[in-house]
């Protein structure tokens, strides 16, 4: 089975807790028949169950190496204390936190998928998870990929022009 159809079968939060870097890199491992069809948590049981039709398996139990269900979250900054550091903004897949250095930051609950990614990275310990609203749904895979697609672009693009910076400051001393 090839690899685009699973991944489309996915939740595509790109939150690693299958144990791989994001939704694609696990799809591609049960390609090879390096992972199993269940480690991922968001998915759940319909994530298993609709692998397991695709791939002519049996559904499994989710692997609780691999997490727990759970009633969809979003996060949420507590901007009292929030120091304005930044750290947050790297590892949101989605860039769903708003804020810039030295400014308090808050999370754009719509965008969120509740990957958890952004909570290691606070110094201060000020972002939580709390219980989405269920007048706000939460994004569908579609959406997730099409906002992780257009981070990777954007990360690609701050990271070409800091190389050519870079470069530019080189031929300049050099
Ligand atoms: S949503 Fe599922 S497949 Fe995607 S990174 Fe998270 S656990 Fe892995
Ligand atoms: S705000 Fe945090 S939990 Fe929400 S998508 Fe971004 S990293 Fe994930
Ligand atoms: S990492 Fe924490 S303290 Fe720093 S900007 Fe984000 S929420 Fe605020």
């Amino acid at each position: 089975m090839d690899a685009a159809s699973i991944e489309a079968l996915l939740p595509q939060t790109q939150c690693t807790r299958c144990g791989y870097e994001g939704c694609r890199p696990y799809s591609e491992a049960i390609a090879r028949g390096e992972a199993g069809i269940n480690q991922c948590p968001p998915g759940g049981a319909r994530t298993i169950e609709a692998l397991a039709a695709l791939l002519g398996r049996e559904p499994l139990p989710l692997n609780p190496a691999n997490g727990i269900e759970q009633p969809e979250r979003v996060a949420f900054i507590d901007e009292e204390r929030c120091i304005g550091c930044a750290r947050c903004l790297p590892p949101c897949p989605v860039d769903a936190i708003l804020g810039a250095s030295r400014l308090m930051h808050t999370v754009l609950a719509g965008d969120c998928n509740g990957c958890e990614l952004c909570i290691p990275a606070c110094p201060v310990d000020c972002i939580t998870m709390i219980p989405r609203e269920p007048a706000s749904p939460p994004p569908t895979p579609r959406e997730n990929r099409a906002r992780y697609d257009a981070h990777l672009a954007r990360t690609a693009t701050r990271r070409e022009a800091r190389a050519q910076l870079l470069a530019a400051r080189k031929r300049e001393a050099g």
